[in-house]
Protein backbone atom coordinates (compact mmCIF):
# COMPACT_ATOMS: atom_id res chain seq x y z
CA UNK A 1 0.00 0.00 0.00
CA UNK A 2 1.74 2.85 -1.18
CA UNK A 3 0.71 6.63 -0.79
CA UNK A 4 2.22 10.15 -2.16
CA UNK A 5 3.46 12.09 0.58
CA UNK A 6 3.77 16.17 0.99
CA UNK A 7 6.82 17.30 3.25
CA UNK A 8 6.65 20.57 4.17
CA UNK A 9 9.62 22.31 6.31
CA UNK A 10 11.84 25.54 5.87
CA UNK A 11 15.07 23.81 6.96
CA UNK A 12 16.28 22.11 3.81
CA UNK A 13 17.97 19.32 5.75
CA UNK A 14 14.93 18.12 7.59
CA UNK A 15 13.04 18.20 4.30
CA UNK A 16 15.82 15.96 2.49
CA UNK A 17 16.14 13.32 5.80
CA UNK A 18 12.57 12.75 5.77
CA UNK A 19 12.43 12.68 1.98
CA UNK A 20 15.24 9.74 1.79
CA UNK A 21 13.33 7.89 4.70
CA UNK A 22 10.17 7.48 3.47
CA UNK A 23 11.58 7.21 -0.30
CA UNK A 24 13.09 3.69 1.25
CA UNK A 25 9.84 2.88 2.49
CA UNK A 26 8.47 3.14 -1.29
CA UNK A 27 6.43 6.24 -0.80
CA UNK A 28 6.07 8.47 -3.25
CA UNK A 29 7.58 11.87 -2.01
CA UNK A 30 6.82 15.77 -3.05
CA UNK A 31 8.30 18.34 -0.69
CA UNK A 32 8.35 22.35 -0.50
CA UNK A 33 10.38 24.82 2.32
CA UNK A 34 7.09 27.10 3.14
CA UNK A 35 3.48 27.25 4.33
CA UNK A 36 2.11 29.28 0.94
CA UNK A 37 3.89 26.79 -1.53
CA UNK A 38 2.00 23.83 0.58
CA UNK A 39 -0.91 24.66 0.08
CA UNK A 40 -0.79 25.32 -3.83
CA UNK A 41 1.20 21.81 -4.17
CA UNK A 42 -1.66 20.34 -1.67
CA UNK A 43 -4.20 21.69 -4.46
CA UNK A 44 -2.70 20.97 -7.33
CA UNK A 45 -0.77 17.29 -6.73
CA UNK A 46 -3.88 16.06 -3.97
CA UNK A 47 -0.93 14.21 -2.20
CA UNK A 48 -2.96 11.21 0.11
CA UNK A 49 -0.80 13.07 3.35
CA UNK A 50 0.93 16.14 4.19
CA UNK A 51 3.42 15.97 6.87
CA UNK A 52 3.99 19.45 8.16
CA UNK A 53 6.54 21.29 10.45
CA UNK A 54 4.93 23.70 12.91
CA UNK A 55 7.89 25.96 13.15
CA UNK A 56 8.04 27.93 10.01
CA UNK A 57 8.26 31.30 9.24
CA UNK A 58 5.93 33.47 7.80
CA UNK A 59 3.03 31.19 7.41
CA UNK A 60 3.36 28.61 10.51
CA UNK A 61 2.25 25.09 10.21
CA UNK A 62 -0.91 25.98 12.24
CA UNK A 63 -2.21 29.00 9.57
CA UNK A 64 -1.07 26.23 6.82
CA UNK A 65 -3.09 23.39 8.63
CA UNK A 66 -6.19 25.85 9.29
CA UNK A 67 -6.42 26.94 5.28
CA UNK A 68 -5.75 23.30 4.20
CA UNK A 69 -8.92 22.12 6.17
CA UNK A 70 -11.19 24.99 5.32
CA UNK A 71 -9.94 24.74 1.33
CA UNK A 72 -13.09 21.98 0.23
CA UNK A 73 -10.21 20.73 -2.35
CA UNK A 74 -7.98 19.90 0.38
CA UNK A 75 -9.61 19.27 3.33
CA UNK A 76 -10.38 15.58 3.18
CA UNK A 77 -6.00 15.45 2.99
CA UNK A 78 -4.85 13.93 6.27
CA UNK A 79 -2.61 16.30 7.54
CA UNK A 80 0.28 15.19 10.21
CA UNK A 81 1.97 17.76 12.24
CA UNK A 82 5.77 17.80 13.11
CA UNK A 83 6.17 19.15 16.27
CA UNK A 84 9.21 19.92 19.28
CA UNK A 85 9.43 16.79 21.83
CA UNK A 86 7.99 19.17 24.94
CA UNK A 87 5.26 20.66 22.47
CA UNK A 88 2.14 19.74 24.08
CA UNK A 89 0.63 22.82 23.79
CA UNK A 90 1.60 22.92 20.24
CA UNK A 91 -0.47 19.33 19.60
CA UNK A 92 -3.43 20.80 21.29
CA UNK A 93 -3.39 23.82 19.15
CA UNK A 94 -2.57 21.88 16.03
CA UNK A 95 -5.31 19.45 16.92
CA UNK A 96 -8.01 22.43 17.60
CA UNK A 97 -6.12 23.54 13.47
CA UNK A 98 -8.03 20.59 12.30
CA UNK A 99 -4.21 18.37 12.19
CA UNK A 100 -4.98 14.63 11.79
CA UNK A 101 -2.18 13.54 14.31
CA UNK A 102 1.06 14.32 15.30
CA UNK A 103 4.69 13.79 14.99
CA UNK A 104 7.47 14.86 17.34
CA UNK A 105 11.13 15.34 16.55
CA UNK A 106 13.30 13.95 16.84
CA UNK A 107 11.44 11.53 14.34
CA UNK A 108 10.95 8.37 15.18
CA UNK A 109 11.13 6.01 12.31
CA UNK A 110 8.91 3.13 13.57
CA UNK A 111 6.39 5.55 15.06
CA UNK A 112 6.15 7.77 12.07
CA UNK A 113 5.52 4.72 9.54
CA UNK A 114 3.04 3.27 11.85
CA UNK A 115 0.92 6.62 11.50
CA UNK A 116 1.37 7.25 8.00
CA UNK A 117 -0.11 3.77 7.12
CA UNK A 118 -2.85 4.14 9.33
CA UNK A 119 -3.73 7.26 7.97
CA UNK A 120 -3.49 5.99 4.53
CA UNK A 121 -5.77 3.08 5.38
CA UNK A 122 -8.56 5.58 6.31
CA UNK A 123 -8.36 8.02 3.77
CA UNK A 124 -8.22 4.92 1.10
CA UNK A 125 -12.26 4.69 3.03
CA UNK A 126 -12.69 7.85 2.84
CA UNK A 127 -11.96 8.41 -0.69
CA UNK A 128 -14.04 5.73 -1.55
CA UNK A 129 -17.27 7.19 -0.04
CA UNK A 130 -16.57 10.63 -1.67
CA UNK A 131 -16.29 8.87 -4.80
CA UNK A 132 -19.17 6.99 -4.47
CA UNK A 133 -20.84 10.10 -3.49
CA UNK A 134 -19.65 11.78 -6.36
CA UNK A 135 -21.06 9.42 -8.84
CA UNK A 136 -24.32 9.87 -6.86
CA UNK A 137 -24.45 12.84 -7.91
CA UNK A 138 -23.71 12.58 -11.37
CA UNK A 139 -26.87 10.45 -11.84
CA UNK A 140 -28.59 13.85 -11.09
CA UNK A 141 -29.47 12.88 -7.44
CA UNK A 142 -29.32 16.96 -5.40
CA UNK A 143 -27.49 16.20 -2.10
CA UNK A 144 -26.79 19.28 0.37
CA UNK A 145 -23.13 19.45 1.56
CA UNK A 146 -22.02 18.51 4.55
CA UNK A 147 -21.98 21.78 6.95
CA UNK A 148 -20.07 21.71 9.59
CA UNK A 149 -19.67 18.96 11.28
CA UNK A 150 -20.46 18.79 15.03
CA UNK A 151 -17.05 17.21 17.02
CA UNK A 152 -19.20 17.21 20.29
CA UNK A 153 -22.15 14.99 21.53
CA UNK A 154 -20.22 11.86 20.67
CA UNK A 155 -21.16 8.28 22.58
CA UNK A 156 -18.03 7.08 23.75
CA UNK A 157 -17.44 4.00 25.71
CA UNK A 158 -14.58 3.63 27.82
CA UNK A 159 -13.18 -0.07 28.24
CA UNK A 160 -10.80 0.10 31.51
CA UNK A 161 -10.06 -2.04 34.19
CA UNK A 162 -8.41 0.98 36.17
CA UNK A 163 -10.70 2.60 38.43
CA UNK A 164 -8.42 5.46 38.71
CA UNK A 165 -7.62 6.17 35.10
CA UNK A 166 -11.14 5.51 34.11
CA UNK A 167 -12.45 8.08 36.05
CA UNK A 168 -10.26 10.27 35.02
CA UNK A 169 -10.56 9.80 31.47
CA UNK A 170 -14.75 10.15 32.10
CA UNK A 171 -14.50 13.12 33.72
CA UNK A 172 -12.83 15.00 30.77
CA UNK A 173 -14.97 13.58 27.81
CA UNK A 174 -18.17 14.41 29.94
CA UNK A 175 -17.57 17.74 29.43
CA UNK A 176 -18.06 17.44 25.52
CA UNK A 177 -19.74 13.65 24.88
CA UNK A 178 -21.78 11.42 26.85
CA UNK A 179 -19.03 9.08 27.66
CA UNK A 180 -19.43 5.76 29.89
CA UNK A 181 -17.50 2.89 31.15
CA UNK A 182 -16.95 -1.05 30.95
CA UNK A 183 -14.35 -2.53 33.01
CA UNK A 184 -15.10 -6.14 31.03
CA UNK A 185 -13.89 -6.23 27.53
CA UNK A 186 -16.48 -8.82 26.72
CA UNK A 187 -19.18 -6.38 27.97
CA UNK A 188 -17.88 -4.05 26.13
CA UNK A 189 -17.83 -6.18 22.56
CA UNK A 190 -21.56 -6.22 22.83
CA UNK A 191 -22.12 -2.82 23.56
CA UNK A 192 -19.92 -1.61 20.74
CA UNK A 193 -22.73 -2.90 18.43
CA UNK A 194 -25.10 -0.53 19.57
CA UNK A 195 -24.81 3.29 18.58
CA UNK A 196 -21.74 4.44 19.54
CA UNK A 197 -19.13 6.97 18.13
CA UNK A 198 -16.14 6.21 19.58
CA UNK A 199 -14.26 3.36 22.02
CA UNK A 200 -11.14 4.45 24.39
CA UNK A 201 -9.59 0.94 24.85
CA UNK A 202 -6.84 0.49 27.68
CA UNK A 203 -4.48 -1.76 26.13
CA UNK A 204 -2.58 -2.37 29.48
CA UNK A 205 -5.49 -3.32 31.32
CA UNK A 206 -4.51 -6.46 33.57
CA UNK A 207 -8.09 -7.91 33.37
CA UNK A 208 -8.73 -8.69 29.71
CA UNK A 209 -6.31 -8.33 26.94
CA UNK A 210 -7.06 -4.81 25.11
CA UNK A 211 -5.03 -5.81 21.94
CA UNK A 212 -7.57 -8.84 21.18
CA UNK A 213 -10.75 -6.54 22.08
CA UNK A 214 -9.46 -4.39 19.36
CA UNK A 215 -8.79 -7.32 16.68
CA UNK A 216 -12.38 -8.31 17.59
CA UNK A 217 -13.92 -5.55 16.90
CA UNK A 218 -11.76 -4.65 13.24
CA UNK A 219 -13.38 -8.43 12.27
CA UNK A 220 -16.65 -7.75 13.20
CA UNK A 221 -18.69 -6.37 10.78
CA UNK A 222 -21.27 -4.04 12.81
CA UNK A 223 -17.71 -2.04 14.95
CA UNK A 224 -15.40 -2.38 11.52
CA UNK A 225 -15.99 1.22 11.25
CA UNK A 226 -16.19 2.27 14.70
CA UNK A 227 -13.34 4.63 15.83
CA UNK A 228 -10.63 3.17 17.86
CA UNK A 229 -8.54 5.50 20.92
CA UNK A 230 -5.93 2.73 22.05
CA UNK A 231 -4.19 3.92 25.83
CA UNK A 232 -0.50 3.11 25.69
CA UNK A 233 2.45 3.02 27.60
CA UNK A 234 4.85 5.05 25.68
CA UNK A 235 7.69 3.21 26.46
CA UNK A 236 5.79 -0.35 25.53
CA UNK A 237 6.33 0.47 21.76
CA UNK A 238 5.51 -3.13 20.82
CA UNK A 239 2.25 -2.83 21.88
CA UNK A 240 1.72 1.00 20.70
CA UNK A 241 2.87 -0.80 17.25
CA UNK A 242 0.86 -3.41 17.31
CA UNK A 243 -2.59 -1.09 18.87
CA UNK A 244 -2.09 0.51 15.66
CA UNK A 245 -1.58 -2.20 13.20
CA UNK A 246 -4.72 -4.32 14.34
CA UNK A 247 -6.67 -1.33 13.51
CA UNK A 248 -6.64 1.23 16.33
CA UNK A 249 -7.38 4.74 14.55
CA UNK A 250 -5.20 6.55 16.84
CA UNK A 251 -2.90 6.08 20.36
CA UNK A 252 -3.39 8.00 23.53
CA UNK A 253 -0.26 7.70 25.61
CA UNK A 254 -0.24 7.23 29.63
CA UNK A 255 -0.45 9.08 31.83
CA UNK A 256 -3.27 10.81 30.33
CA UNK A 257 -3.01 14.42 29.15
CA UNK A 258 -6.86 15.78 29.36
CA UNK A 259 -6.33 18.16 26.68
CA UNK A 260 -5.01 15.64 24.43
CA UNK A 261 -7.61 13.59 25.28
CA UNK A 262 -10.04 16.00 24.37
CA UNK A 263 -8.32 16.95 21.32
CA UNK A 264 -8.22 13.59 20.11
CA UNK A 265 -11.53 12.60 20.80
CA UNK A 266 -13.01 15.25 19.06
CA UNK A 267 -11.21 14.43 15.90
CA UNK A 268 -12.21 11.08 16.14
CA UNK A 269 -15.96 11.72 16.32
CA UNK A 270 -15.85 14.20 14.02
CA UNK A 271 -14.11 11.49 11.19
CA UNK A 272 -16.45 8.92 12.23
CA UNK A 273 -19.89 11.47 11.48
CA UNK A 274 -18.16 12.40 8.31
CA UNK A 275 -18.48 8.43 7.12
CA UNK A 276 -21.82 7.99 8.70
CA UNK A 277 -22.99 11.55 6.95
CA UNK A 278 -21.28 9.95 3.22
CA UNK A 279 -22.98 6.77 4.08
CA UNK A 280 -26.47 7.77 4.66
CA UNK A 281 -25.74 10.47 1.73
CA UNK A 282 -25.17 7.25 -0.54
CA UNK A 283 -28.01 5.17 0.80
CA UNK A 284 -30.31 8.30 -0.49
CA UNK A 285 -28.61 8.66 -3.63
CA UNK A 286 -28.91 5.09 -4.92
CA UNK A 287 -32.11 4.71 -3.52
CA UNK A 288 -33.20 7.77 -5.37
CA UNK A 289 -31.07 6.49 -8.36
CA UNK A 290 -33.51 3.94 -8.32
CA UNK A 291 -36.93 4.93 -7.55
CA UNK A 292 -39.74 6.86 -9.20
CA UNK A 293 -40.25 9.81 -6.36
CA UNK A 294 -43.76 10.25 -7.37
CA UNK A 295 -44.76 6.83 -7.08
CA UNK A 296 -42.04 5.07 -4.75
CA UNK A 297 -42.19 2.07 -7.66
CA UNK A 298 -38.88 1.38 -9.45
CA UNK A 299 -37.96 4.15 -12.33
CA UNK A 300 -36.98 3.34 -15.90
CA UNK A 301 -33.67 3.17 -15.37
CA UNK A 302 -33.80 0.41 -12.36
CA UNK A 303 -36.71 -1.50 -14.87
CA UNK A 304 -33.97 -1.61 -17.87
CA UNK A 305 -31.06 -2.74 -15.48
CA UNK A 306 -33.10 -5.98 -14.13
CA UNK A 307 -35.01 -6.25 -17.65
CA UNK A 308 -31.88 -6.94 -19.63
CA UNK A 309 -30.38 -9.78 -17.06
CA UNK A 310 -34.00 -11.48 -17.11
CA UNK A 311 -33.49 -11.62 -20.71
CA UNK A 312 -30.22 -12.60 -20.65
CA UNK A 313 -30.81 -15.17 -18.68
CA UNK A 314 -33.85 -16.50 -21.12
CA UNK A 315 -31.98 -16.33 -23.73
CA UNK A 316 -29.25 -18.83 -22.07
CA UNK A 317 -32.09 -21.48 -20.79
CA UNK A 318 -33.67 -19.86 -17.97
CA UNK A 319 -37.01 -19.10 -17.37
CA UNK A 320 -39.43 -16.77 -19.25
CA UNK A 321 -39.64 -13.45 -18.88
CA UNK A 322 -42.89 -11.61 -19.63
CA UNK A 323 -43.18 -7.95 -19.53
CA UNK A 324 -46.59 -5.99 -19.05
CA UNK A 325 -47.19 -2.18 -20.69
CA UNK A 326 -49.44 -0.72 -19.16
CA UNK A 327 -51.10 3.30 -20.04
CA UNK A 328 -53.73 5.17 -18.27
CA UNK A 329 -56.94 5.81 -20.55
CA UNK A 330 -57.15 9.50 -21.58
CA UNK A 331 -55.00 10.88 -18.72
CA UNK A 332 -54.83 14.22 -19.82
CA UNK A 333 -58.28 14.08 -18.99
CA UNK A 334 -57.92 13.78 -15.16
CA UNK A 335 -55.58 16.76 -15.56
CA UNK A 336 -57.59 18.89 -17.49
CA UNK A 337 -60.94 18.46 -15.67
CA UNK A 338 -58.94 18.20 -12.61
CA UNK A 339 -55.65 19.67 -12.00
CA UNK A 340 -51.93 17.95 -12.15
CA UNK A 341 -52.03 17.68 -8.46
CA UNK A 342 -55.35 15.45 -8.86
CA UNK A 343 -53.58 14.07 -11.81
CA UNK A 344 -50.53 12.88 -9.60
CA UNK A 345 -53.12 11.54 -6.53
CA UNK A 346 -54.37 9.17 -9.64
CA UNK A 347 -50.90 8.27 -10.60
CA UNK A 348 -50.06 7.11 -6.99
CA UNK A 349 -53.56 5.40 -6.40
CA UNK A 350 -52.79 3.32 -9.74
CA UNK A 351 -49.09 2.41 -8.38
CA UNK A 352 -50.61 1.44 -5.59
CA UNK A 353 -53.17 -1.08 -7.30
CA UNK A 354 -50.33 -1.97 -9.60
CA UNK A 355 -47.84 -2.93 -6.72
CA UNK A 356 -51.00 -4.99 -4.73
CA UNK A 357 -51.61 -6.91 -7.96
CA UNK A 358 -48.22 -8.31 -8.59
CA UNK A 359 -46.26 -10.98 -6.90
CA UNK A 360 -43.45 -10.09 -4.78
CA UNK A 361 -40.66 -11.05 -7.29
CA UNK A 362 -42.45 -9.30 -10.02
CA UNK A 363 -41.17 -5.15 -10.54
CA UNK A 364 -43.01 -2.56 -11.00
CA UNK A 365 -41.99 0.31 -12.40
CA UNK A 366 -43.15 3.65 -13.72
CA UNK A 367 -41.70 4.54 -16.82
CA UNK A 368 -42.75 7.51 -17.57
CA UNK A 369 -45.57 9.76 -17.02
CA UNK A 370 -48.62 7.75 -17.04
CA UNK A 371 -46.63 4.55 -18.09
CA UNK A 372 -45.73 1.56 -16.36
CA UNK A 373 -44.12 -1.56 -17.00
CA UNK A 374 -44.15 -4.58 -14.71
CA UNK A 375 -41.76 -7.15 -15.18
CA UNK A 376 -42.38 -10.58 -14.39
CA UNK A 377 -39.68 -13.05 -13.98
CA UNK A 378 -40.75 -16.89 -14.51
CA UNK A 379 -43.71 -15.96 -15.92
CA UNK A 380 -45.26 -17.51 -19.52
CA UNK A 381 -47.21 -15.46 -21.87
CA UNK A 382 -50.87 -17.36 -20.87
CA UNK A 383 -50.16 -16.62 -17.26
CA UNK A 384 -48.82 -12.88 -17.97
CA UNK A 385 -51.98 -12.20 -19.79
CA UNK A 386 -54.27 -13.62 -16.24
CA UNK A 387 -52.51 -11.25 -14.29
CA UNK A 388 -52.55 -8.15 -16.74
CA UNK A 389 -56.31 -8.47 -16.79
CA UNK A 390 -56.85 -8.86 -13.02
CA UNK A 391 -55.02 -5.35 -12.93
CA UNK A 392 -57.67 -4.28 -15.54
CA UNK A 393 -60.63 -5.12 -13.40
CA UNK A 394 -59.19 -4.06 -10.20
CA UNK A 395 -58.38 -0.92 -11.74
CA UNK A 396 -61.74 -0.34 -13.53
CA UNK A 397 -63.90 -1.57 -11.01
CA UNK A 398 -63.54 0.95 -8.07
CA UNK A 399 -63.64 5.03 -8.48
CA UNK A 400 -60.32 6.65 -7.70
CA UNK A 401 -61.04 9.08 -4.91
CA UNK A 402 -58.65 12.25 -5.62
CA UNK A 403 -58.90 15.87 -3.94
CA UNK A 404 -60.35 13.87 -1.06
CA UNK A 405 -63.85 13.55 -2.31
CA UNK A 406 -64.04 13.57 -6.21
CA UNK A 407 -64.54 10.02 -6.87
CA UNK A 408 -62.91 9.11 -10.91
CA UNK A 409 -63.61 6.10 -12.89
CA UNK A 410 -59.81 5.31 -14.10
CA UNK A 411 -59.22 2.25 -17.28
CA UNK A 412 -56.05 1.88 -18.43
CA UNK A 413 -54.92 -0.46 -21.63
CA UNK A 414 -52.20 -3.45 -21.46
CA UNK A 415 -49.90 -4.52 -23.56
CA UNK A 416 -48.22 -8.38 -22.83
CA UNK A 417 -45.22 -9.79 -24.28
CA UNK A 418 -42.66 -12.99 -22.79
CA UNK A 419 -39.31 -13.50 -24.21
CA UNK A 420 -38.85 -16.08 -26.65
CA UNK A 421 -35.30 -17.73 -25.03
CA UNK A 422 -34.15 -17.24 -28.29
CA UNK A 423 -31.93 -14.01 -29.36
CA UNK A 424 -34.65 -12.05 -27.77
CA UNK A 425 -33.96 -8.19 -26.50
CA UNK A 426 -34.96 -6.07 -23.82
CA UNK A 427 -36.13 -3.79 -26.70
CA UNK A 428 -37.94 -6.17 -29.11
CA UNK A 429 -39.99 -7.33 -25.93
CA UNK A 430 -40.68 -4.15 -24.65
CA UNK A 431 -41.57 -3.14 -28.55
CA UNK A 432 -43.75 -6.15 -28.74
CA UNK A 433 -45.85 -4.98 -25.64
CA UNK A 434 -45.80 -1.61 -26.85
CA UNK A 435 -47.78 -2.82 -29.85
CA UNK A 436 -50.28 -4.62 -27.77
CA UNK A 437 -50.94 -1.23 -26.07
CA UNK A 438 -51.31 0.44 -28.77
CA UNK A 439 -53.88 -2.38 -30.58
CA UNK A 440 -55.59 -1.90 -27.46
CA UNK A 441 -55.94 1.96 -27.31
CA UNK A 442 -57.22 1.53 -30.71
CA UNK A 443 -59.79 -1.23 -29.76
CA UNK A 444 -60.93 0.93 -27.57
CA UNK A 445 -58.88 0.86 -24.38
CA UNK A 446 -59.76 -0.76 -20.83
CA UNK A 447 -58.29 -4.09 -22.11
CA UNK A 448 -55.56 -6.60 -22.70
CA UNK A 449 -54.05 -7.51 -26.26
CA UNK A 450 -50.84 -9.88 -25.70
CA UNK A 451 -48.64 -10.32 -28.57
CA UNK A 452 -46.78 -13.12 -29.48
CA UNK A 453 -42.89 -12.81 -30.76
P1 LIG B 1 -54.60 7.71 -24.10
O1 LIG B 1 -55.84 7.05 -23.61
O2 LIG B 1 -54.48 7.71 -25.58
O3 LIG B 1 -53.38 7.17 -23.44
O4 LIG B 1 -54.73 9.26 -23.68
P2 LIG B 1 -53.92 10.00 -22.60
O5 LIG B 1 -54.57 11.32 -22.35
O6 LIG B 1 -53.74 9.16 -21.40
O7 LIG B 1 -52.50 10.13 -23.26
P3 LIG B 1 -51.51 11.31 -23.56
O8 LIG B 1 -50.21 10.64 -23.81
O9 LIG B 1 -52.07 12.16 -24.65
O10 LIG B 1 -51.46 12.19 -22.27
C1 LIG B 1 -50.72 11.81 -21.15
C2 LIG B 1 -50.81 12.96 -20.18
O11 LIG B 1 -50.15 12.65 -18.96
C3 LIG B 1 -50.18 14.21 -20.69
C4 LIG B 1 -49.35 14.73 -19.54
O12 LIG B 1 -49.65 16.08 -19.25
C5 LIG B 1 -49.77 13.87 -18.38
N1 LIG B 1 -48.67 13.62 -17.45
C6 LIG B 1 -47.43 13.12 -17.72
N2 LIG B 1 -46.72 13.01 -16.57
C7 LIG B 1 -47.50 13.45 -15.56
C8 LIG B 1 -47.32 13.57 -14.14
O13 LIG B 1 -46.26 13.26 -13.57
N3 LIG B 1 -48.34 14.05 -13.41
C9 LIG B 1 -49.53 14.40 -13.99
N4 LIG B 1 -50.51 14.88 -13.22
N5 LIG B 1 -49.72 14.30 -15.32
C10 LIG B 1 -48.74 13.83 -16.11
MG1 LIG C 1 -49.28 7.96 -22.88
MG1 LIG D 1 -52.53 7.42 -21.58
Amino acid sequence: MTARILVVDDVEANVRLLEAKLTIEYYDVLTCTDGATALSLAEAEQPDIILLDVMMPGMDGFETCRRLKADPSTKHIPVVLVTALDGRQDRIKGLEAGADDFVTKPLDDVVLFARVKSLVRLKLVMDELREREESGRRLGVTSDGAGRLRATGGRVLVVDDNPRQAEQIIAELSREHRASVEPDADAARRAATGPLDLMIVNVTAESFDGLRLIAHLRSAEATRSLPILAVVDPDDRARLLKALDLGANDILPRPVDPEELAARARTQVRRKRYADFLRQKLDYSLEMAVTDALTGLHNRRYMAGQLADFVRGSNRGGGSVAVLMIDIDHFKAVNDGFGHDAGDEVLTEFAVRLATNVRAVDLPCRIGGEEFVVVMPDTRLEDALLIADRIRRDVAAAPFRVMGSEHLSVTASVGVAASTGENDTPEALLKRADEGVYEAKSRGRNRVIARAA
